[in-house]
C-alpha cells in the first residue's frame, strides 16, 4: 500500500512524536513520584529498644521493626515520616510536646502528663511481653507480682495495671538498674517486650537471666497523639494505612529484625563470651609468629652454615679448607696442650700424569678416596685439609709404631694401588713432609708457619725422587715418637706387669738400722728392655699421664705394707707425688687416705715426697695439698732439696715435716769443700727450723761420716743400698 519511501517517513515522524512526549510528560508531572505530594509527619520514638527502635551504629539512622512498620503505614497513608528520638522520659510527657505529630508505641489511649486526652491508631502489630527472672522460678500469678519496668514504658505499664489489677510496678531509668533491682530481690521479675529481651539477653553478663515463657502476654503497638481535630485526622489517615498493611509484609519486617544478630559485644563482653576461643586464637597466632620467627632464624642459621661450609670445607672431598683448618687447628692446640701433635703435608707426585691419562674425574675420585681413608682412622682430635689440587695437610697425634703400621695398611698402600686395583697400570706416588710441634707451637699456634715447615720437608722427600716421607725436625720427631710410644703403651704396661715397684732402703747411720724405704718404679719393656724413670717419668708428667702410673704405684705400696704388717715387719715407705697429680683438680690427699683405709695401714707408714721445684712452680695449690696430707696424719717431705733455686725462701713458707737433701745437687763434683760448708749450714738451718732431715744420694762412707757429724743421721744412697725388687727388700727386712 505504501511505497518504501513513504513507510520510512511515517516511522521517522512516529519516533519524533515519541521523543517529544518523553520530554513533555515528565515535566507535566505524569511520571512524578507520589512522594512529592506527601505530607511530612514527625514521629517521636523511644531510643535503645533494639530491635523495635534503635540507632544503626553504621548509618546512624533510627531503624527497627517499629520504624519499618511505620514507614509502610505512612507511605500508604500519604505521609513522609521523619523519626525523632523522644527526649522526654516517658511517652505521656512526649504527648505534650508539639514537636512530634505523633508518638509511638502506645498500648491504648492515655492521658498526657498535662492531663490532655489522646487518640491512638489501630494496632500496628501485637507485641509479646515476657517476664524475666534470675534463674528458673515458679512465679505466682501476675496479679500478685512485684515487677520492674523501664520508666519509658510508663504507658505500657498503665495497660498492664489495667489488665492485671493488684500487680505492683517499680520503674527504673535503665535496663542496668532494672537488672540490679531484680538481682537484689527488690522485684520478682522484669517485664519487657519479648523482642527487646531477645536482644538484651545476648549480653554475656545477663546469662543468669531466664525468660519465663508461661507468663507471656501481648500488648498492642499503636501510634498516638493528643486528641485534637488535627490529631484525629492524622490518626484516621494512618488507620487507612494500617488497614492496608498486609500480614505478610508485617511478618517480613519482624523476621528481618529478629533473624539478624544485632547485639554487638564490647571488648570485655567479647572476651568473656569468647574468652577461651579468643585466647586460643591468640595463642595460635603467637605460636604461628614464634614458629615463623624460629623458621626465619633456622633458615638464617642454615644459610650461615651453608656459607660456613663453603668457606671452611672443601666441596669435593669434604676435608677442611685452609681457612677451616686454621680455625679448627688453633682450637685443637688450645684444647689439647698434652697431645703431641704433628703436621703432615701430603702431595701426589704424579697427579698431573693421572689427570692427563685417566681424566679429571678419575683424579677427583682418588682425592676423595684419600680423605675417606684418612677419616677412617682419625680420632676426634685429628683433622685433614685439602689446601689445593692434590695437596693435603693433616694435624694429628704423633703415632707410635703400631699406629704407623696401620696408617700404611689402611691409607697409603690402598692409595698407591688405587688405580692398579682398578685395572690400570699407574701407581700413585705419595710424598709427605712431617713437622712435629714444639711446646712453643701450642702457645703461638701459628698454623701457616707449621704448614710451611711440613711443606719444606715434603719438598725434601720429593727431591729424593722416591715416594716416602721426610721430617722437618727429626730430633723433635724422635722425642715425640718416644712420647707416643710411652704414653701409648702405659695402659698395657700396667696391665701386663711391665711396671714394678722397687724399694731403696733408708737407714739410720747411727744405729745402722733400716728404718724405711723409698718406692721407685721400674719399667721393663719386652722389646726395649729397661726404661729409666728419668726418661718415662718426665714424659708422663708432660703429657698429663703421670696420675695413671702413680695411682698404680701408691696402691701397690699399700698392698706391700699391708703384707709386711701382717708379717710383723712394720716399715714406713716414701712415695713420690708429682706436681701433675696435685695440680689437676682431683683430691689426691683424700685418695691416698682412702687407700690406707682400704688396706688398714697407719697414716705414718706412708710419707709423701713432693719435689722442691713443684712447690716453687705452684706454691698455693701444693701448700694446700701439703696441709691436707698433714691434717690426715701423713708426713710430707720436700724431695730433692737443693735442686731448685728458691730453696731458702721455700723453707720459710712450706709446712713440710722433713727435708730430703740431695747430695748430688749440693755437693756435685767440683768445689767439694764449699759444698760441705753449704751442707753444714743447711743442716743447722733446717734443724733450727724444727724440721727433720734425710740425705739422699749418699755414695761414699766419707759423705755418710760427714753427714752424721753434722747432725743428719737418716740417709739413703748407693753406699748403703741401691733400689731393689720387692722380693729382695723383703729378704733384707
Ligand atoms: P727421686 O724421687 O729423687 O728418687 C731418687 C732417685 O735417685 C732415684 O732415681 C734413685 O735410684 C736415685 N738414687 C738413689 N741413690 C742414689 C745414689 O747414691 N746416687 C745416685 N746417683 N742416684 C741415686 P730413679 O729411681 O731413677 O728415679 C728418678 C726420679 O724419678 C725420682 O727421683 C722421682 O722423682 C721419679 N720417680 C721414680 N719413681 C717414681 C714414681 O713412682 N712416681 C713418680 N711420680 N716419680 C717417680
Ligand atoms: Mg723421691
Ligand atoms: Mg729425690
Amino acid at each position: 500500500m505504501f511505497t518504501r519511501k513513504k513507510r520510512s517517513g511515517i516511522i521517522t515522524i512516529l519516533l519524533c512524536i515519541l521523543f517529544m512526549l518523553s520530554l513533555i510528560l515528565p515535566a507535566a508531572g505524569v511520571f512524578a513520584e507520589t512522594s512529592g505530594n506527601r505530607e511530612p509527619l514527625v514521629v517521636g520514638v523511644p531510643k535503645d529498644r533494639c530491635p523495635i527502635f534503635y540507632t544503626d551504629p553504621e548509618t546512624k539512622e533510627i531503624v527497627g521493626i517499629g520504624i519499618d512498620l511505620m514507614k509502610v503505614v505512612s507511605d500508604k497513608a500519604g505521609y513522609e515520616p521523619e523519626f525523632r528520638i523522644i527526649e522526654e522520659d516517658t511517652l505521656i510527657e512526649a504527648l505534650d510536646n508539639d514537636e512530634y505529630d505523633v508518638v509511638m508505641p502506645l498500648g491504648s489511649a492515655l492521658k498526657s502528663s498535662s492531663g490532655a486526652e489522646s487518640v491512638v491508631s489501630e494496632n500496628l502489630f501485637q507485641t509479646p511481653f515476657t517476664l524475666v527472672t534470675v534463674g528458673k522460678k515458679d512465679l505466682p500469678p501476675l496479679k500478685q507480682l512485684r515487677i520492674g519496668m523501664l520508666s519509658s514504658l510508663h504507658g505500657g505499664a498503665k495497660t498492664v495495671e489495667k489488665l492485671y489489677p493488684g500487680i505492683q510496678i517499680e520503674f527504673y531509668d535503665t535496663m542496668g538498674d532494672c537488672v540490679k533491682a531484680l538481682r537484689k530481690g527488690d522485684v520478682d521479675a522484669l517485664l519487657h517486650n519479648s523482642y527487646v529481651w531477645s536482644y538484651i539477653l545476648q549480653k554475656p553478663s545477663y546469662s543468669d537471666l531466664t525468660v519465663q515463657p508461661s507468663s507471656m502476654f501481648s500488648m498492642d503497638f499503636r501510634v498516638g497523639t493528643r486528641d485534637t481535630e488535627n490529631g484525629r485526622a492524622t490518626i484516621e489517615n494512618l488507620n487507612k494505612g494500617i488497614a492496608s498493611l498486609e500480614e505478610t509484609q508485617r511478618q517480613a519486617i519482624i523476621l528481618d529484625y529478629t533473624s539478624r544478630k544485632l547485639y554487638r559485644y564490647d571488648v570485655f563482653e567479647y572476651l568473656s563470651k569468647y574468652g577461651a576461643i579468643s585466647l586460643l586464637t591468640l595463642l595460635l597466632f603467637v605460636t604461628i609468629v614464634v614458629m615463623l620467627i624460629q623458621k626465619a632464624r633456622a633458615d638464617r642459621a642454615t644459610h650461615e652454615e651453608n656459607v660456613r661450609q663453603l668457606i671452611d670445607y672443601d666441596p669435593l672431598t669434604g676435608a677442611y679448607s685452609l681457612t677451616g683448618f686454621r680455625k679448627r687447628a688453633t682450637e685443637l692446640l688450645q684444647e689439647n696442650p698434652d697431645i703431641p701433635y704433628l703436621i703432615g703435608y701430603t702431595n701426589f707426585r704424579n697427579f698431573k700424569f693421572i689427570n692427563d691419562s685417566y681424566g679429571m674425574s678419575a683424579g677427583d675420585e682418588a682425592l676423595i678416596f684419600f680423605v675417606q681413608k684418612n677419616k677412617e682412622i682419625m680420632s676426634d682430635t685429628d683433622i685433614i685439609c685439602r689446601i689445593e689440587a692434590d695437596h693435603f695437610v693433616v694435624l694429628k697425634r704423633v703415632s707410635d709404631y703400631e699406629e704407623r703400621k696401620r696408617e700404611e695398611e689402611i691409607i697409603f698402600e690402598p692409595l698407591r694401588d688405587y688405580f692398579v686395583s682398578r685395572g690400570k697400570q699407574t701407581r700413585i706416588q705419595v710424598c709427605a713432609g712431617v713437622y712435629v710441634l714444639t711446646p712453643e707451637d701450642y702457645l703461638r699456634a701459628d698454623i701457616d708457619h707449621m704448614i710451611d715447615f711440613a711443606r719444606i720437608a715434603e719438598q725434601q722427600a720429593r727431591d729424593s725422587k722416591k715416594d716416602g716421607y721426610a721430617f722437618y725436625n727429626p730430633g723433635q720427631w724422635d722425642a715425640a715418637e718416644q712420647t707416643a710410644e710411652i704414653c701409648g703403651h702405659l695402659p698395657v704396661a700396667l696391665k701386663n706387669g711391665e711396671i714394678r715397684i722397687w724399694y731403696q732402703p733408708q737407714v739410720d747411720y747411727e744405729t745402722k738400722k733400716i728404718n724405711g724405704a723409698e718406692a721407685l718404679c721400674r719399667w721393663k719393656n719386652p722389646d726395649q728392655g729397661w726404661i729409666s724413670p728419668g726418661v718415662f717419668i718426665p714424659i708422663l708428667e708432660e703429657s698429663g699421664r703421670i696420675y695413671e702410673l702413680d695411682r698404680f704405684v701408691w696402691e701397690t705400696v699399700c698392698k706391700d705394707l699391708k703384707r709386711w704388717n701382717e708379717m710383723g715387719k712394720l716399715r714406713s715407705v716414701s712415695i713420690n707425688v708429682s706436681r701433675g697429680d696435685i695440680t689437676e683438680d682431683r683430691n689426691v690427699p683424700e685418695y691416698i687416705k682412702g687407700l690406707t683405709e682400704k688396706y688398714g695401714i697407719d697414716k705414718d707408714q706412708l710419707r709423701v715426697e713432693i719435689t722442691e721445684t713443684a712447690f716453687a712452680d705452684n706454691p698455693e695449690i701444693l701448700i694446700d695439698a701439703t696441709m691436707k696430707f698433714r691434717e690426715y696424719g701423713f708426713q710430707v717431705e720436700m724431695d730433692d732439696f737443693g735442686s731448685g733455686f728458691s730453696s731458702l725462701h721455700m723453707l720459710k713458707d712450706v709446712p713440710v715435716d722433713r727435708i730430703k737433701l740431695d747430695l748430688n745437687f749440693l755437693v756435685g763434683d767440683k768445689n767439694k769443700d764449699k759444698g760441705r760448708i753449704i751442707i753444714r749450714n743447711v743442716i743447722s738451718m733446717v734443724r733450727g727450723l724444727g724440721m727433720k732431715l734425710i740425705a739422699e744420694g749418699v755414695e761414699y762412707e766419707t759423705q755418710a761420716e760427714f753427714l752424721l757429724k753434722e747432725g743428719c743421721a737418716e740417709m739413703q744412697g748407693y753406699y748403703f743400698y741401691k733400689p731393689m725388687p720387692v722380693e729382695d727388700f723383703e729378704m733384707l727386712i
